[in-house]
């Protein structure tokens, strides 16, 4: 039986260790932290319990499907289900869009609230559906060197929606160009969020991840986020895979074309084959220094990090819903506050996630848990306290200005994540949430791949390998490598 070794386990290391030893190979995962998961966490205090990273899921079959494999499929333990409404949009004079989950109702519900015509909001979400697609299997679902090859398969009609993309025009062009209401384009200009970039700078290309939410829908799974890392971990366990905590890797030993061995600490360990879930950013200057670093790590154009507080509340909203934005006035100063200036935004959109709207044993009865997110520049140099104490400041006169409440009172706990502690616990080079950004139409093809260019048995999964971060992407990446180990 072959030895495989994955390094990490986030949800990319752990789908890939469900594929390989659903293959029959002998797998061995070394995670430095007590308990699986990665950036996939939560906190549980006085009974209230806390997502403490993703909260919106798209595409659900992708983890199911990980549920399936091997000779039994599992106890469907893991169960989830579509959101009524995506999110609630609310801007300071006063609007509040509420998503419903299906794209008529949305249209109705945007055309009413700020008299974009319907029609405008369907044909979008028309297009977007397109895009993905006739891009999916080329750009997500499989390896991107086999792009043209993937691409000369395909009908001339099945192309047609890619080649009407402009990508050198930006997500916020395209959405001025789509709509007549501000608030509608910034809206949709929001989903560049998704993977950590700006929309006054990523490709119209990007415009297709609405559809995920608009369309295939929003989901939740009936237990929290962590279920789904509970799930993968106990599927990967009936699977024989064999996890090793607080073991930290230190170096991945080579020697001609192939990796031999695994150093974590005093342990040595063989393999045939090794997965890194590691973030490429840190593993090219921790446990794998020795090896070529390429390019983009070298010098990384990283996604936003985030500053987030988990309040425990001492009562419930019911102006809010599971998945809440309050927007800044001035979205473009935003985003180059993050990604220009590197500094804090007096005016910042805050999300606020509360999971217990859901899952009632999140909170204790007549409370709520607040998951309070803003984004911020990647970057550990300026998270101190006065940082934290500004950003804190901005956000609770934000939800004044937008809600009308002032939550302060009602705070009976809270608990803070900066990009400092995003790195330390989970290995993110300088807390960026998704590696590398895509900021640039080249990102994609910047990306660093899933399988190594000089070592014949190094692959690679997780967020900030192609196809990129989030939750479908990164179980999309662990189904590439798997498919690279299979055509060996
Ligand atoms: P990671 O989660 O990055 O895990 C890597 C693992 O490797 C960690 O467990 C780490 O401890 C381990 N490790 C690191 N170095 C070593 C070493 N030397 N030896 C052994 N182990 C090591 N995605 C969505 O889809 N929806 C969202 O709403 C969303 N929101 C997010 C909000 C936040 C605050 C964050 C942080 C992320 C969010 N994401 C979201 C992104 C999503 O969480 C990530 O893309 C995904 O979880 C990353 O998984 P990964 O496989 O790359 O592994």
């Amino acid at each position: 039986q072959k030895r495989c070794i994955v390094v990490g386990a986030g949800i990319g290391g752990l789908a890939a260790s469900i594929r390989m030893a659903a293959r029959n190979y002998e797998v061995s995962v070394l995670e430095k932290n007590k308990l699986p998961g990665g950036k996939m966490h939560q906190i549980e205090r006085n009974g209230f319990r806390f997502d403490t990273g993703p909260s919106l899921f798209t595409l659900p079959h992708l983890v199911t499907e990980l549920l399936n494999l091997g000779p039994e499929p599992s106890e469907p333990t893991f169960r989830y289900e579509k959101l009524k409404n995506v999110c609630r949009y609310f801007y300071d004079d006063g609007t509040m869009i509420n998503v419903p989950g299906n794209p008529e109702d949305f249209a109705r519900e945007a055309e009413i609230k700020t008299g974009e015509p319907a029609a405008n909001i369907i044909n979008y979400l028309n297009t977007a559906r397109e895009r993905y697609r006739s891009s999916a299997d080329l750009f997500i679902f499989n390896p991107l060197k086999n792009l043209i090859s993937s691409a000369r398969h395909k009908k001339p009609e099945e192309l047609k929606p890619l080649l009407k993309v402009k990508p050198l025009r930006s997500m916020h062009k395209e959405n001025e160009i789509a709509f007549q209401s501000s608030q509608i384009i910034q809206l949709f200009d929001r989903y560049a969020t998704y993977n950590g970039s700006s929309p006054f700078k990523a490709s119209s290309m990007l415009n297709m991840i609405s559809h995920l939410e608009h369309d295939e829908g929003a989901y939740f799974p009936e237990k929290g986020m962590y279920n789904i890392v509970e799930s993968l971990y106990h599927k990967a366990l009936s699977l024989g895979v064999k996890f090793q905590f607080e073991t930290a890797v230190t170096h991945l030993v080579s020697e001609k074309d192939s990796i031999t061995k695994v150093i974590a600490g005093n342990k040595e360990l063989e393999a045939d084959l090794v997965i890194s879930d590691v973030d490429v950013n840190t593993l090219y200057r921790g446990p794998a220094r020795k090896l070529k670093m390429p390019r983009s790590v070298k010098k990384p154009d990283l996604s936003s990090s985030a500053l987030i507080f988990y309040w425990g509340m001492n009562r419930t909203f019911p102006q809010l819903d599971v998945h809440n934005i309050l927007f800044s006035t001035d979205y473009r100063g935003e985003f180059r506050a993050i990604f220009n200036n590197h500094q804090l935004f007096n005016d910042p959109t805050v999300y606020i996630f509360v999971s217990s709207k859901i899952v009632e044993a999140d909170a204790p009865k007549g409370k709520e848990n607040w998951f309070v997110m803003i984004n911020v520049p990647p970057g550990t140099e300026k998270t101190d306290q006065e940082w934290i104490k500004q950003a804190r400041e901005n956000i609770l006169k934000k939800i004044h200005r937008t809600l009308k409440i002032n939550p302060r009172e009602d705070i009976l706990f809270e608990e803070i994540a900066t990009p400092k502690t995003i790195e330390t616990n989970t290995g993110s080079w300088k807390g960026a949430l998704y590696g590398n950004n895509s900021n640039s139409i080249w990102s994609a093809f910047l990306r660093h791949q899933n399988k190594s260019r000089k070592y014949h048995n190094l692959f690679f999964t997780g967020g900030s390998v192609h196809p990129g971060g989030g939750i479908p992407l990164c179980l999309a990446s662990a189904a590439i490598v798997e498919k690279e180990i299979n055509q060996q």
